[in-house]
């Protein structure tokens, strides 16, 4: 496999590896370089509060442009990079902007809000990801409470006494924790109550099918339901439709996000909403 042969090998086209081997393996090679190349941007969705229509949080999403390949769904590098270990680099620098954003926008005089960073599986796993976070908070000077670590419940079950060892100490900290894409995993819904986290964020395949499918309409009143009981905050992903929204509110989801409010967007376009007037139509 190419990872553990080290990224000074060289690796050639021979004829046994498929397509997708191959294309892997010049993302793989152009991917080592997009950190420094400056080709990495985040890009910040926002998370609206369902009662008030205010922006209370945002999703940072991380956008790859090689100028060679053009753009690259996250969906297909992140495993990439977690297979070749380049997630610890990208991860890093991807908390790093996430956090010094957000402070950079509570100095601007906008209202405080989350921010949320998707954290992969070997990212979570390293030994030192705690003091790794701790030591960006101090660097970048954000308060704790104002940060969200998302993790899915397969990366939570996978070594159980490590996660319930590390939220807690996330916990300790003030930072938030929320588990995403939740109800995909098939997991034990037992080892919920001995982690310590603040949100469940319910998967856009279920929310996608409001009006549609009332299997998942229950899996996700039942989810509300479960994140009411538990005292978590719930939060619906991929909310497109007015009817969704509706659903939603009716049975009294918390918080969403999607593109019936806004896609991920660059900084600066984010910034605009906040200026704007930090308040969506939720009627
Ligand atoms: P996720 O964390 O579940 O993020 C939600 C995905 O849904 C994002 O896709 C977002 O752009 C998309 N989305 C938001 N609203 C809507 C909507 O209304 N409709 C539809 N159809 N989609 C919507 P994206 O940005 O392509 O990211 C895909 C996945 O890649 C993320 O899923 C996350 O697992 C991963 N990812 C993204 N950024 C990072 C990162 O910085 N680090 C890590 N480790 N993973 C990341
Ligand atoms: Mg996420
Ligand atoms: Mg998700
Ligand atoms: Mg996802």
């Amino acid at each position: 496999r190419a990872k553990q042969k080290g990224k000074n090998n060289y690796q050639f086209y021979t004829p046994d590896m498929n397509f997708t081997t191959f294309e892997n393996l010049v993302l793989e090679n152009k991917l080592y370089n997009a950190l420094e190349k400056n080709e990495l941007e985040l890009y910040y969705q926002p998370q609206v509060d369902l009662n008030t229509g205010q922006i209370i949080g945002m999703e940072a999403l991380i956008r790859w442009v090689n100028p060679e390949l053009g753009f690259i769904s996250p969906a297909k590098f992140i495993p990439i990079a977690e297979e070749t270990g380049l997630i610890i680099p990208i991860g890093e620098w991807t908390l790093r902007s996430a956090c010094k954003q957000n402070k950079l926008w509570q100095d601007m005089g906008f209202n405080p809000m989350r921010v949320a960073v998707n954290i992969s599986a070997y990212q979570f796993q390293q030994e030192d990801f705690v003091e790794k976070v701790r030591q960006i908070l101090n660097e970048t000077g954000l308060d704790p409470k104002w940060l969200e670590i998302e993790i899915t419940e397969s990366i939570a079950i996978k070594n159980v006494d490590f996660t319930v060892r590390t939220l807690r100490k996330f916990k300790d900290m003030g930072i938030k924790v929320s588990i995403d894409d939740f109800g995909t995993g098939f997991s034990s819904l037992a080892y919920l109550k001995n982690f310590k986290i603040d949100a469940l964020k319910i998967d856009y395949s279920f929310v996608k099918d409001i009006g549609i499918n009332s299997e998942n309409e229950s899996i996700i009143k039942a989810i509300i339901m479960l994140a009411k009981n538990l005292k978590l905050n719930v939060i619906a992903e991929g909310v497109e439709t007015k009817e969704q929204l509706k659903f939603l509110k009716h049975q009294e989801c918390n918080e969403s996000q999607g593109y019936l409010f806004s896609k991920p967007v660059p900084s600066r376009e984010f910034e605009k909403l906040l200026i704007r007037n930090n308040v969506f139509s939720i009627a």
